[in-house]
């Protein structure tokens, strides 16, 4: 078992403990039924996971005297909207949902952060639980607080900071996990290792097949290293304001290309293409060498991302995607930006025909590999080859 533990403030009371364990979920109902005290219990999750997992801890719960409930919403990003969670606070205000009541988050990111924010806003809280059940989640969603739902104006607009009083993770859960749900969670973990540990890079890029195979002890390390470096990121910066901002490497391409196109490309793959069209634009500026990214490419690829533009992606709709991103200051984008695999540099300005160029594909860098860098790196125009 790997126990982490999330320390948030001196009083100690809103720290968690992340637990790590294959075959956790069955040890569930006896670690709930002991840190209920007698609540109700109200599991929220999506209908697939619902067949998968939900009903059988629903039906492991009673057997240990708890009264469990079980609420499934449609699989997918379109349930992670206000009306969904006015059902949502409809269905447990009439199941009798008390103060000592407790909301278990069983599935992905999705599940996750609608039902967080459904936790977070109902009898203006209560407590919840996370048993994040995809990569995604398991890595990254799952730990730091951020709940939310999204807005026709845009992603993840409206939400909280809520944390967890227990994320419980239990890596044979992925057993079941679609191949490209698994590679769209890769993607943080590519994207966790190059921000801030290049060690963990370098683990993960010499044992790929073996996570690629979701080899149980290896999977167990990868989610165990990723879960720690978040878990000490937000223990520093719970609310954002400095470091935490690290964790949005390759975001700021990532979320307009997922925006502009109307979100078919999932967050992983487009998490994917930002980290690889981001770190073009740092060797461009000089500020990364050719080689850290080529290597970047290669741990990409070898997880089964993309790491180019989709060709069919519209440059306006991905600029102004672009400009409505959340971290715009005073009008700019910023960006996160790799100064070495292990290390990067926030806040970052980046010249507007860089920026342009990427966007329309004109980057000689493009994902390319095999084209090289202008000499010394230092590239610091925008010209063509
Ligand atoms: P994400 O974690 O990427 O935000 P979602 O919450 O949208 O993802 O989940 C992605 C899909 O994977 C959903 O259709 C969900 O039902 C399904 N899913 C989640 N966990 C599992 C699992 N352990 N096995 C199989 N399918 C799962
Ligand atoms: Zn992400």
């Amino acid at each position: 078992m790997t126990r982490i533990r999330v320390k948030l403030d001196a009083r100690r009371e809103r720290s968690y403990t992340v637990e790590i364990l294959p075959g956790l979920l069955t040890m569930l109902p006896r670690r709930l039924a002991r840190m209920m005290g007698g609540g109700r219990v109200f599991i929220i999750t999506d209908t697939r996971v619902a067949r998968l997992y939900g009903r059988g801890l629903r039906r492991n719960l009673r057997t240990k005297g708890v009264d469990a409930r079980l609420i499934a919403v449609a699989p997918g990003e379109r349930s992670k909207n206000s009306s969904t969670v006015n059902r949502l606070h409809t269905r447990l205000l009439h199941g009798e949902i008390g103060r000592d009541s407790t909301i278990v988050a069983l599935g992905g990111g999705v599940v996750g952060d609608l039902a967080g924010y459904v936790a977070a806003t109902v009898l203006r809280g209560v407590r919840l639980i996370q048993v994040p059940t995809t990569l995604l989640a398991q890595v990254d969603s799952s730990v730091g607080g951020k709940v939310g739902i999204d807005h026709p104006a845009g992603k993840n607009l409206i939400g909280a900071f809520y944390q967890p009083t227990a994320v419980f993770i239990d890596p044979l859960l992925l057993r079941t996990l679609p191949e490209r749900e698994f590679r769209n969670g890769m993607a943080e973990v590519v994207k966790i290792a190059a921000a801030l540990d290049r060690h963990f890079f370098d683990f993960i890029a010499a044992r790929m097949p073996a996570i690629m195979r979701r080899e149980p002890e290896i999977l167990n390390s990868v989610i165990a290293r990723s879960v720690r470096l978040k878990g000490h990121v937000v223990e520093r910066d719970e609310y954002e304001a400095g470091l935490r901002k690290t964790l949005n490497l390759g975001h700021t391409f990532g979320h307009a290309l997922e925006a502009s196109s109307g979100f078919r490309v999932k967050h992983g793959y487009a998490v994917a293409i930002g980290l690889a069209s981001e770190s073009a634009l740092a060797v461009r500026m000089g500020i990364l060498r050719e080689a850290e990214r080529v290597r970047l490419l290669s741990v990409l690829r070898a997880a089964g991302l993309p790491t180019r533009m989709p060709k069919r992606v519209v440059t306006k709709a991905f600029l102004d995607a672009l400009a409505m991103d959340k971290k715009n200051v005073g009008g700019e984008t910023r960006f996160v930006l790799l100064t070495r695999i292990g290390s990067c540099a926030t806040g970052a300005k980046v010249p507007t025909d860089l920026v342009r160029n990427s966007a329309l594909g004109k980057d000689i860098y493009r994902g390319e590999e095999g084209i090289r860098a202008p000499r010394g790196g230092t590239a610091g125009s925008a010209s063509r080859p």
